[in-house]
């Protein structure tokens, strides 16, 4: 760092060299960042000033702020609490789903609670108890073999009781299950991507649209007719076309409820744009005016604003051209590395087909994170069920055991699953989407890998191999292809996607935030001697067949598990 020495001898001062007096200013950059995110949250919700001290910002995702703020208590204690604010933009429907998944299933058994709501207009502010918690990456590899157990535990706690309720959170990962090592708490938050079963008992997660359901129909759309805007409603398969109306007004069966919802009329790119834009966001900040006839607990909630929202309509048109060019240099790519069979048939034509589609998550990956996504998910099978979490839950474990985070580093879907073959193995992974209903093509065939083999491996506790050597298991040069029986068009991974190496599927080195592989002579912490039954709790997480997997409840029950008690 030449500049940076000649910078600090310049200024003859040894104690801050350039160094410092960067982080200082960036420090000072983010801190008037926040304070003036802060003052600006004050000022659209002004309620929120007489009884918070916001005091700091904590996180900052696309959807949502969180703040932390203390209210005083009236013995003159005072009490942390969180505060999320949702953008604006997000559907009325969405939040309440998300508010009624925490009060409702909430508050008890590691799953976070909801203390107040605040709104103003279209600002809706989520206040929580909080709960300090780590960075997952930081302690990955410092959590001894039982903490590992604890942790594992724990979250299947929280994911029998959401289940239970029949919520499927569908985006369970480290970040949105805050973990409090010295305390030993725990908590399952986020509901944002949350969906019902179809027996669920959150009345406003039946209003909650699948994003596979979503896309069924918007294929249908991109390959028959255009110029026309996306689905707005769960669509009975059959009746698809019908439903991909401009406007639609359902009737739902669950409850004297309808939901008109109504498209802005942009340009023809728009039109692919905005569906695209909807299937990658799912409702959550998507221009659509519902209303709802009786008085539903989603409008005791929140006051729904009737007009249309024009900036979040230019986002999602600046989104729109961001994902078209993404769109067309992946079909360029496609075209250029699939079989003739395989060519996706959009390629050179003004139409968008299911391989182009699928890398939507590039844009924006909000829908669910694709590394954690289940084979059942990645393939766009309409029945999900709460199995996609223990998918989810599976891929922590496996973070765990190997002490590599993430574990799959997929920016898409069909990379996620080109991955998902390389541990699994290609022939299981397509046996098992035949069993719901998806055909894979893949043109090489990939081992499935033996866990523990793998998991020792990446943390260096292989003694057959040195540390130097923890290369990836298989080589997957190959290229999986991946097709969807049910429409009958292809969607293919390409061999550019495929060519992961295991470079590519964890973070290594390079990345520089990898976690390191313990020196585990040195502080064994029961890493020594994992258990078979961990294992085999993996392998049944990790099952590629969501009817097959095991639930929280049973996995609850696993000899893994063996000795601890709820
Ligand atoms: P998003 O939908 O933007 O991902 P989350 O609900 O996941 O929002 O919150 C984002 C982050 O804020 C979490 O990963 C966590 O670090 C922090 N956070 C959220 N809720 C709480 C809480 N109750 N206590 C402490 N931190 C929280
Ligand atoms: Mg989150
Ligand atoms: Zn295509």
């Amino acid at each position: 760092m030449e500049e940076t020495m000649a910078f600090s001898s310049l200024r003859g001062c040894d104690r801050c060299p350039a160094d410092d007096m960067l982080k200082k200013h960036e420090q000072s950059v983010k801190l008037s960042g926040i304070k003036r995110d802060i003052k600006e949250l004050c000022e659209a919700v002004p309620q929120l000033v007489s009884v918070f001290k916001i005091k700091d910002k904590i996180g900052e995702g696309t959807f949502s702020s969180v703040y932390l703020a203390t209210a005083q208590l009236q013995e003159g204690r005072e009490e942390k609490i969180a505060l999320k604010h949702l953008i604006p933009t997000s559907h009325p429907v969405r939040i309440a789903a998300e508010l009624q998944c925490l009060t409702v299933a909430g508050g008890q058994d590691n799953v976070m609670g909801v203390k107040y709501c605040f709104r103003k207009n279209d600002h809706v502010v989520i206040a929580m108890p909080y709960l300090e918690h780590e960075s997952f990456l930081d302690i990955l590899n410092s959590l001894s073999f039982q903490e590992v157990r604890e942790y594992m535990f724990n979250l299947f706690i929280a994911l029998k009781r959401i289940h239970q309720f029949g919520i499927v959170h569908r985006d369970v990962k480290p970040s949105n299950f805050l973990y409090n090592r010295r305390l030993k708490k725990y908590a399952l938050v986020d509901f944002g991507l949350a969906q019902g079963t179809r027996d669920t008992n959150i009345e406003l997660l039946k209003f909650v649209q699948s994003e596979a359901q979503q896309e069924d129909c918007s294929r249908n759309k991109y390959h028959g007719v255009t110029g026309h805007k996306g689905p707005l409603s769960r669509p009975a398969p059959k009746t698809v076309d019908q439903q991909c109306t401009t406007k639609t007004s359902v009737k739902r069966p669950y409850a004297n409820t309808q939901i008109h919802i109504k498209q802005g009329k942009d340009g023809k790119e728009g039109s692919v744009g905005l569906s695209v834009q909807r299937s990658v966001f799912g409702e959550r900040n998507f221009n659509i005016h519902s209303s709802i006839s009786h008085e539903s607990p989603a409008e005791k909630i929140i006051k729904q604003s009737k007009t249309v929202d024009v900036i979040s309509r230019k986002l999602a048109t600046k989104k729109t051209a961001i994902s078209t060019k993404a769109v067309n240099s992946v079909m360029r790519e496609t075209a250029r590395s699939c079989s003739a069979v395989l060519t996706c048939d959009c390629y050179g034509t003004d139409r968008v087909c299911s391989v182009c589609l699928s890398r939507r998550q590039q844009v924006a990956p909000r829908a669910g994170t694709p590394g954690f996504r289940a084979p059942e998910v990645l393939t766009k099978c309409p029945d999900q069920t709460t199995a996609i979490d223990m998918w989810s839950a599976g891929v922590i474990f496996l973070s765990l055991l190997s002490g590599r985070y993430p574990f799959y580093k997929a920016s898409d879907d069909l990379t996620a699953l080109a991955q998902i073959m390389t541990i699994r193995g290609s022939r299981e992974t397509i046996q098992a989407a035949e069993a719901f209903g998806k055909s894979i093509l893949c043109s090489k065939e990939v081992p499935a890998q033996d866990l523990r083999a793998l998991c020792e491996r990446l943390r260096g506790l292989d003694s057959t191999t040195p540390k130097s050597a923890i290369d990836p298991p298989g080589d997957i040069s190959h290229d999986p292809a991946a097709s969807e029986n049910t429409d009958h068009k292809a969607s293919h991974v390409q061999a550019a996607q495929a060519q992961h190496s295991e470079d590519t599927l964890y973070r290594r080195d390079s990345d520089g935030c990898q976690s390191h592989p313990r020196d585990c002579t040195a502080n064994p912490e029961g890493w020594d001697s994992v258990p078979d039954e961990a294992y085999d709790l993996l392998d049944k997480l990790l099952d590629l067949n969501p009817a097959s997997r095991i639930t929280a409840e049973t996995a609850l029950l696993h000899p893994f598990f063996k000795d601890m008690c709820s």
